[in-house]
Parts: structure tokens; C-alpha cells; sequence
């Protein structure tokens, strides 16, 4: 009779196996998807943190060109070609520096450089 036992048991060890991996199952699939959700919130707030800064630039760059006239010169080697309006605070849309585009240029990659 042991095979009759054994064959019951088995059975009984498989489907306690199977019911554990369904289980688990549901659990991994929880977790998958929560890592998801997560990940993909986070991937949404990074880009509208990004459109937003990007939209912030943008206006306060077209308020500065409607309503800040250029000064005669940079403000950093004096010279009146090519000059441009640099926002220290794009919070502060009005606040701008009038720089040429050399020293423009040359301020935003040291900027960039600071930052990294
Ligand atoms: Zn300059
Ligand atoms: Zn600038």
C-alpha cells in the first residue's frame, strides 16, 4: 500500500507546491507592479520638473525681450556686439544681464561645469 501513500502524498506535495508558486505568483506580480508604478512616477515627475524649468526659461526669456531693453554693452568685457540677455534667476524674469554672446556662452559652461 505505500505506493497508493506515496501517490496520495505526492499529489498532496504538488498541488501544496503549486499552491505556493500561485502565491507567490500573485506576490511577485504585487511587487513588480508597485516597482513599476513607482518607477514610472518618478519617471513623470522627473519630466515635468524638466517641461516645467523649460517653460519658466522660455517665458521669463520672453518677458525680459518685451520688456528689458539691452544695455548699450556686456557687462563683463564691455564690448557691444552680439549682446544677449543672461537670466541669473529665471524666477525673476525681469532681473537680466546684458552680456555678449562670447561671454554669454563662456558664463553657461562654467555654469554647466558648477553644476556637474
Ligand atoms: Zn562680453
Ligand atoms: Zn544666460
Amino acid at each position: 500500500m505505500w505506493l497508493a501513500y506515496y501517490q496520495e502524498n505526492r499529489a498532496k506535495i504538488l498541488s501544496q507546491q503549486h499552491k505556493y508558486k500561485e502565491e507567490h505568483r500573485e506576490e511577485n506580480r504585487i511587487r513588480d507592479r508597485k516597482y513599476y508604478q513607482e518607477h514610472k512616477t518618478q519617471k513623470q515627475i522627473v519630466h515635468k520638473n524638466y517641461s516645467l524649468t523649460n517653460r519658466l526659461k522660455r517665458l521669463a526669456k520672453e518677458r525680459a525681450r518685451y520688456h528689458v531693453s539691452l544695455a548699450g554693452n556686456c557687462s563683463n568685457c564691455g564690448g557691444t556686439e552680439q549682446l544677449e540677455r543672461h537670466h541669473p534667476d529665471y524666477d525673476k524674469d525681469l532681473e537680466v544681464v546684458t552680456l555678449c554672446k562670447k561671454c554669454h556662452s563662456r558664463l553657461h559652461a562654467t555654469l554647466k561645469i558648477e553644476e556637474a
